[in-house]
């Protein structure tokens, strides 16, 4: 079965993309908890980080660099925001594709 995010990849699901290119992709989180909540996503499937190779280093900084180009674009750079990534049962993953939470735009306390 062909995941969530992947299907979105292929634009077989809607999502609002903010950014894309050929490596990468950015949408909204259908389910924000913040006034900015956006999903970074690899466009090659990588379930989680327990599953990041060597050679994956590369692409999983280019997901910082594209969650810091999208803070500033929706305006959170100077006030602040959190880049979160959960890893399994523990850490709180329901999807099984690499994702980074970009979440700002309101003041962020809980770490959990
Ligand atoms: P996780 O808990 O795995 O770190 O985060 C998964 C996130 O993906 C959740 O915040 C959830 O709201 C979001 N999400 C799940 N399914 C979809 C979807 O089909 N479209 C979009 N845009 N977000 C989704
Ligand atoms: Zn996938």
């Amino acid at each position: 079965m062909v995941c969530i995010f992947c299907k979105i990849i292929n634009k077989e699901s809607p999502s609002d993309v903010v950014f894309e290119d050929e490596t990468v992709l950015a949408f909204k989180n259908i389910n924000p908890i913040a006034p900015v909540h956006i999903l970074v996503i690899p466009k090659r499937h990588i379930s989680s980080v327990v599953d990041i190779k060597i050679e994956d280093t590369d692409l999983m900084g280019k997901l910082i660099f594209v969650a810091k180009k999208l803070a500033c674009d929706f305006g959170v750079s100077q006030t602040g925001y959190k880049i979160l990534i959960r890893v399994g049962k523990d850490g709180g993953q329901e999807i099984q594709h690499i994702h980074l939470h970009l979440i700002g735009g309101k003041k962020l306390t809980s770490l959990s």
